[in-house]
């Protein structure tokens, strides 16, 4: 039997459901029942009838599937997936930062540690931010962890007072900003396209700034132009047509995304391991932003 099919066997005896972010490798998405965002998969989590979960993403998409269904068995299928990002803030900078404020939101991305949710008053995607912070009545908005995703949301609401620390995403901060000027140049009709995480030199230089999904959208419903995707590659799988497309020498490639592999879900499910187990406490303290943010969205 093979692989796949050890896997669907696995997956229908046990009644699970299998989760696999955007950015996983094609054959976790070509497995997964649900493939998105952040977002839309803490959304499935929480609202899907099985009692099984096997996320393939990184460990805070685990944590927040089984903060919103703390009932349910939530297994990582691969344990030393982990986003460096979420782990760059210290949580006393922040409650120490906070005291200087008296109107103030701690607004936190989701792509966060489990400690950075327990001080929040809302968490956010990178889809649902905009919406969520302009509905917010306090002015001063801490933005955490991601100074690149602060800035524009900051530049997009210019009503509130955005306070940013320095976590940044490594995969998107990185991209070579010479490359991209260089391709700009030579096609004078491309449209170049970038996630928030970006910093603002790339931001500026792009048509469209989007979460994963507004990009995949924006791009299928472009018809047969000169696009540049300034992303994790991980989404060129859902893309229509992949005629048009130019990419920088090197990809833009998120390690721990692509750690997960078909063995992997394989043994997770087989095993029932990887469980992802966390304190009643922080599960208590982090629901609540998690929540609100299902709310305001
Ligand atoms: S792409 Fe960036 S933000 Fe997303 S998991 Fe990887 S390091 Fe974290």
């Amino acid at each position: 039997m093979n692989i796949y099919n050890e896997i669907l066997n696995l997956k229908d005896k046990k009644n699970a459901l299998i989760l696999a972010h955007y950015y996983q490798n094609k054959e976790i998405q070509d497995i997964a029942d649900y493939v998105g965002d952040s977002y839309y998969l803490s959304r499935i989590s929480k609202e899907s009838k099985n009692k099984l979960i096997v996320f393939c993403g990184v460990d805070f998409m685990g944590e927040s599937a089984k903060i919103l269904s703390p009932t349910k068995k939530v297994l990582l299928a691969n344990r030393e997936a982990t986003c460096p990002m979420a782990n760059m803030l210290n949580i006393n900078e922040i409650l120490k930062l906070k005291e200087d404020y008296k109107d103030v939101a701690v607004v936190t991305y989701i792509n966060s540690s489990l400690e950075l949710k327990t001080i929040s008053d809302v968490i956010v995607t990178s889809s649902n931010a905009e919406t969520i912070i302009r509905k917010l009545p306090e002015k001063n908005i801490i933005f955490i962890p991601d100074r690149n995703l602060g800035s524009y949301l900051a530049e997009k609401i210019s009503d509130k007072n955005f306070i940013l620390l320095d976590g940044y995403c490594p995969i998107h901060e990185h991209i070579d900003i010479n490359e991209v000027k260089s391709i700009k140049s030579k096609f004078n009709n491309i449209k170049i396209v970038c996630h928030p995480e970006c910093n603002k030199k790339i931001r500026d230089l792009s048509e469209f700034i989007g979460s994963t999904s507004e990009i995949i959208s924006y791009v299928n419903d472009l018809k047969k132009n000169e696009i540049l995707v300034l992303t994790e590659n991980g989404v060129n799988k859902s893309f229509t047509d992949k005629n048009y497309y130019h990419k920088l020498k090197k990809d833009i490639v998120c390690a721990d995304m692509k750690k997960t592999t078909l063995e992997d879900v394989r043994d997770t499910l087989l095993f029932e391991k990887n469980e992802v187990e966390i304190d009643n406490d922080l599960v208590k303290k982090s629901r609540k932003p998690l929540i609100r943010m299902h709310e305001l969205a």
